[in-house]
């Protein structure tokens, strides 16, 4: 048990947490803290190959939620400690002067927080768990690691990052779109190179990471060209309480027309729309899949996701010029929901998709594995595992 990472990935509402050995991919100690700031927050954590499982309470905050991972989860395991070298932390949005993963120091820290308009909801979460951690763990305050989700779009041409508005607002104030979720696309689909056995360099692949926050990204000769969040993770896909795209005139009906000012505006659209804002109820697609063909509204939302992730993946087959080697789907809801996969690939039939229904239904719970039928371009299941790359990446850098 050496050169071990610690990684943290406080997510807009989740967090997750790991101490593995990147090297031999060993994990000796992971959780996940799930539906924060929602009635019931829970803690799922796998210790010794042991599960444990705890409600800690309603409405739970990163910080409480965080205070219980050191006090009740982590305490009392030296051995593991002293192995620690490096601690990884997860964050989305570097802004306009990261493209890399970095050692955290000041300077780094600032342009964190520089970087907040961009991903208002995840920045802050980020910078909550780095703060924590280097007040928490004081030997290793010089050994944390920041690996970007943005980093992954580095490559996007212009024509897919450009918005079509007047250029002096890309070259002065950098409105762009920047992308999300890029570790996860990074890892799904170097993991599908594997899988497909083509050479990652000639891949070209369509990813979509479906969890609270889901995007499409689209990858063509290992390179990706395009994704669907854009200068912020509003963009896209419907999402667990963020309404992807809408248009923009909707927003200054609400201001002009009904009077909402426009932080409160910002509020709905990031925290009050999507599956939630759709369905009435929850975000939470345990009880969205337990109840569409109970709840008409419930079906809806689910509908409508259903309709825009198609909607993308057949846009984005148009960016692989000759060939698609894949579909993939991942993050909480690809890996889970059999019911959303098989809604959005049966409307892409004409694409030449089709699903092999069993296989689909069996694919779940952290099980990997193709859900199309021979002929069919192949759909791949691939359970995300951002944590192993940024333990990867967190490893180099310390060392
Ligand atoms: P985050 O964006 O916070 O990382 P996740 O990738 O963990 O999100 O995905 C969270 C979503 O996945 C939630 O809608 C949750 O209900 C759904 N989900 C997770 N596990 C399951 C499951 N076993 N069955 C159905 N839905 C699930």
């Amino acid at each position: 048990m050496n050169n071990l990472i610690f990684v943290l990935n406080c997510g807009s509402s989740s967090i997750k947490f790991s101490i593995l050995n990147p090297k031999n991919r060993k994990k000796y100690l992971s959780g996940v803290v799930e539906c924060l700031f929602l009635k019931q927050t829970f803690i799922t954590w796998k210790y010794l190959g042991i599960k444990h499982t705890k409600n800690i309470g309603a409405y739970i905050s990163h910080q409480d939620a965080l205070i219980f991972i050191f006090n009740e989860v982590l305490s009392k395991k030296q051995d593991l400690y002293k192995n620690i070298v490096g601690i990884g932390h997860r964050v989305v949005h570097g802004g306009k002067k990261i493209n890399t993963s970095v050692l955290i120091n000041d300077e780094i820290i600032s342009f964190i927080e520089q970087a907040i308009p961009f991903a208002p909801l995840h920045n802050p979460a980020n910078l909550i768990g780095i703060k924590m951690v280097i007040e928490k763990f004081p030997i290793l305050s010089k050994k944390n690691v920041a690996v970007f989700d943005t980093s992954f779009y580095q490559k996007m041409p212009k024509t897919s990052f450009l918005y079509a508005i007047p250029y002096i607002f890309y070259k002065k104030h950098h409105i762009r779109r920047y992308g999300a979720h890029g570790i996860s696309h990074d890892y799904v689909s170097h993991e599908a190179s594997i899988m497909l056995n083509q050479d990652f360099n000639s891949l070209n692949v369509i990813t979509c990471h479906l969890g609270n926050g889901s995007s499409v990204s689209a990858i063509r000769n290992g390179v990706c060209v395009d994704t669907s969040m854009g200068l912020t993770p509003l963009e896209g896909l419907v999402m667990g309480t963020r309404s992807g795209d809408i248009d923009p005139s909707v927003i200054f009906f609400m201001h002009q027309k009904i009077g909402i000012s426009i932080d409160k505006i910002n509020e709905i659209l990031t925290k009050e729309s999507g599956l939630l804002g759709l369905s009435g109820i929850t975000s939470d697609f345990r009880y969205l899949e337990k109840n569409y063909f109970i709840d008409k509204r419930v079906k809806l939302s689910v509908d409508i996701f259903c309709h825009r992730l198609s909607k993308y993946i057949a846009s984005y087959m148009c960016l692989m010029e000759n060939r698609l080697d894949g579909v993939i789907f991942t993050g909480g809801i690809g890996e889970n929901v059999s019911l959303i996969r098989k809604l959005t690939l049966s409307k892409l039939y004409l694409m030449g998709i089709k699903l092999d229904i069993e296989q689909n239904i069996l694919i779940i719970h952290g099980k990997s594995g193709l859900i199309t039928l021979n002929n069919s371009i192949p759909v791949l299941v691939i359970p995300t595992n951002e944590e192993l790359l940024i333990a990867k990446e967190t490893i180099k850098i310390v060392s």
